[in-house]
């Protein structure tokens, strides 16, 4: 009994050994993997960007307000400009590259030369307004990288990007903020300065209402909050009418001076506007 009892006891500690040995190199063998990981997370941990939590807790001095306008179609030029201009607001136009120039009813590089220099931003909105999610990562990079190319070798100072039909995920908008400051998606819901995603610098617009009303009780809800509200919509009949809602562009535009007039409101650009926010004005990557 009692040999059997120690020969168990031998054969228990013998297995032990093993197991305890087992341990000891599994141990040497994923410590230097474990110490490599967090190594290349150090960067990270350590790097100046302000945390997530520091960009959400951190609100404008003002509301602010930005109008992008997606495709780079030319009426975007020819009558956006001159009614938005008159009520001093500047916006941002989001150019389909392989467009410019080439298809009738887009805007030409001297239109967007000429948006550039009365302040406007001028961003990439891809080389041919393809579903980025549906594409290889070689050929979004591509779209991405070389739209951005294409428009600076012509001048263009191009800082921020929005996707095509607002279609991106984590790593899309991890890749645009290679070549980009800060890239723009879409939503069809009231939006401000929550909906940021500092750690993929990407905001989201939201598309102008159907009713002006709703419109008006969107700029008074950011105004409220001091928030920062981002609508995105395409183009303009030559009367002014937007061509996506219905609503007059100077009726809005009106809207927008009467709350900046009365100090409640700031226009900016996309890529100011998230500067502002973030605290670094002309900061470049
Ligand atoms: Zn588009």
């Amino acid at each position: 009994m009692s040999i059997s009892k120690n020969s168990k006891a031998i054969f228990v500690e013998k297995n032990e050994g093993i197991a305890d040995r087992q341990k000891k190199s599994m141990f040497w063998c994923t410590f230097p993997i474990a110490l490599l990981i967090l190594l290349s997370m150090l960067p990270t941990a350590f790097s100046l960007e302000p945390s997530y939590w520091s960009y959400w807790n951190r609100t404008p001095s003002k509301a602010m307000i930005t109008l992008t306008m997606d495709d780079g179609l030319v009426n975007v030029h020819n009558y956006m400009l001159p009614i938005l201009r008159s009520h001093n607001i500047t916006a941002t136009v989001y150019v389909v590259t392989d467009y410019v120039g080439k298809v009738p009813g887009r805007m030409t590089v001297e239109d967007l030369r000429d948006l550039q220099a009365n302040g406007w931003e001028i961003g990439s909105h891809t080389l041919d307004h393809k579903h980025l999610t549906d594409l290889p990562f070689l050929q979004v990079l591509s779209e991405l990288r070389d739209s951005k190319k294409w428009l600076v070798s012509r001048g263009i100072n191009v800082r921020s990007v929005a996707f095509p039909y607002g279609d991106d995920n984590q790593a899309i908008r991890s890749w645009a903020s290679r070549y980009y400051e800060v890239s723009r998606g879409t939503a069809r819901y009231y939006t401000s300065y929550k909906n940021i995603l500092p750690a993929d610098k990407y905001v989201k617009g939201m598309s102008l209402p159907v009713d002006h009303n709703i419109t008006y009780n969107y700029i008074d809800r950011a105004i409220a909050e001091k928030s920062w509200i981002i609508f995105y919509f395409h183009n303009v009949y030559s009367n002014g009418t937007i061509t996506d809602n219905g609503q007059s562009l100077n009726e809005i535009a009106d809207y927008i001076s009467q709350k900046v007039k009365a100090g409640q409101l700031e226009t900016v650009t996309l890529i100011d506007g998230y500067h502002k926010l973030n605290g670094r004005p002309g900061f470049l990557p």
